[in-house]
């Protein structure tokens, strides 16, 4: 049992916070200590509770899920008499440097090991390699049902490089997480064997670079360059079609890989049979393990966005990453991108991102031509207590910045027209009221102009997904979905 008379000083506990941390550092990534245990204490140690401070709110929930568990035993560790941990949020504690600690200072960043052997020394010879991006890795890849067997093929290449899953051809569509899979395999071999040569390349630069070779009449350099490679990575092989001689050469550098039991890994944005490739490079590909990128379920996209959030050290309230992982689809750099935007909001305007500016994030970059398309997404009503009218009519009129009265006034101004159209929308829809009902409210509308409004936005909704992003995003404040 731990029996202080007098309470511990800010000092003991300001020791004792740095044992448990020296504890905690090994066992978590770097970026989610830094995260997470940034401007935290330890408050109070009295009768076998540690009071541990929190500086904002949102660390609570974390804490509780993924660190209270391990606290608790790490303490007990180092105190037997220790039955609790408990948290407490104390904004006192942000940057206060005589009650927390700085983490940079204490834990600094790891130097990064020079690799013995480097692989440069393979390199020099020659060989272009875009280098291998170290954000990319097999362990920061978020596993879901739809990327399992491509992310397990990848583990198994990089215990066992060269081995039954040779080669291996990853195919999915964009932004799916394929370049992420094959730099995170490659990054993940070199760890093992720092002196091996680990070739990542595009077909396009792979294209280029036979294209210099035949220029410069240096085929012979290349090839033999070529022949050296341990693991060669090829990014995007569907951009080889129509490039026969580029094509010939990859077979025979294949080959000659392959024979020599080297590891050989594709991505293409399709199945092998479906690539308009020469017939034996096909067969060749579909002799190896092949494995899709699926575009990830709800679940995966969520689990993403909370791995992500975290990897830019940005702390979104969780309904917020509920929202972008419902309503961005279609693939995973459309979640990056909606989350580094509210990255730059926070950073910039130091707004802390609500389900409304990520909708209005959403609609800017829906308007950019190049950004996703988005699928509507159907509606799902939880057994909730259901808000009043006058709380729609609140929400609306906060959303829209237009005012309640100008909303059940006469006025026909297309920017009163569209949030008096949702909330007879949101209360016909939720609340059942009947157009009669709303006409009333309304300042003594027609029940079927009631009815029309209500037909035209809805129709309205059908083809303009930030207009129902926006709609949804009104009704997640109401609680009801
Ligand atoms: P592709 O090469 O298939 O077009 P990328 O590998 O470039 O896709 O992925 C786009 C972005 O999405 C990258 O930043 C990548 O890190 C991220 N990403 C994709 N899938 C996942 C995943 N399952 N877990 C974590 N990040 C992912
Ligand atoms: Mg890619």
């Amino acid at each position: 049992m731990t029996t202080t008379l007098a309470p511990p000083s800010i000092t003991d506990l300001k020791t004792q916070w740095l044992g448990m941390l020296n504890l905690i550092e090994p066992k978590l990534q770097r970026s989610q200590f830094i995260t997470w245990f940034k401007d935290t204490a330890l408050l109070g140690n009295e009768e076998g509770t540690l009071v541990v401070g929190l500086p904002l709110p949102m660390f609570l929930n974390w804490h509780m899920e993924h660190y209270q568990a391990m606290l608790l035993q790490i303490a007990q560790e180092m105190d037997p008499g220790i039955r609790q941990v408990v948290y407490k949020v104390d904004g006192g504690l942000k940057d206060n440097r005589e009650r927390t600690m700085d983490l940079l200072q204490h834990f600094p960043e790891p130097k990064r090991r020079k690799l013995p052997g480097k692989q440069e020394v393979k390199l020099a010879e020659g060989i272009v390699s875009k280098i291998l991006n170290p954000r990319y890795a097999l362990d920061n890849f978020v596993v879901g049902s739809d990327n399992r067997l491509a992310h397990a093929a990848c583990q198994s290449v990089a215990t066992n490089p060269g081995g039954k899953y040779n080669p291996l051809f990853l195919y999915g569509g964009v932004g799916l997480g394929k370049t992420h899979l094959l730099q995170g395999t490659g990054n993940a071999i070199l760890k093992g064997m720092p002196t091996s040569a680990v070739v990542y390349t595009t077909s396009e630069d792979f294209t280029n670079q036979v294209i210099e070779a035949i220029q410069h009449q240096k085929m012979d350099t290349f090839r033999r360059r070529y022949r050296q490679v341990d693991v060669l990575i090829i990014d995007d092989v569907q951009f080889l079609a129509n490039k026969e001689r580029t094509q010939e050469e990859f077979f025979h550098t294949f080959n000659a890989l392959y024979e020599d039991r080297k590891q050989v890994i594709i991505s293409a944005d399709r199945p092998p049979q479906e690539l308009q490739l020469e017939d034996r490079l096909i067969s060749r590909f579909e002799k190896g393990m092949i494995a899709d990128v699926a575009p990830p379920d709800y679940e995966t996209r969520l689990a993403i966005l909370v791995e992500k959030a975290a990897e830019y050290q940005m702390f979104l309230d969780r309904t917020v990453l509920q929202f972008i992982a419902e309503h961005a689809t279609k693939n995973v750099r459309e979640l990056e991108g909606i989350l580094m935007q509210a990255v730059a909001m926070y950073e910039l305007e130091q707004r802390m991102p609500t389900i409304k500016t990520i909708a209005e994030i959403m609609r800017k970059l829906s308007k950019d031509p190049h950004a996703a398309e988005e699928a509507p997404v159907g509606f799902e009503i939880p057994q909730k207590r259901l808000p009043t009218f006058q709380d729609i009519m609140e929400a609306v009129s906060r959303y829209y910045s237009v005012s309640v009265q100008d909303m059940i006034s006469s006025s026909r101004v297309r920017d009163i027209l569209i949030p008096r159209q949702i909330a007879m929308h949101i209360g016909r829809k939720y609340l059942r009221m009947s157009t009669v009902r709303l006409g009333e409210v309304f300042g003594d509308r027609d029940h079927t102009t009631v009815m029309n409004a209500c037909n035209k936005i809805e129709e309205r909704m059908q083809g303009d997904p930030p207009l129902l992003r926006e709609i949804r995003a009104i009704e997640q404040e109401l609680g009801l979905v």
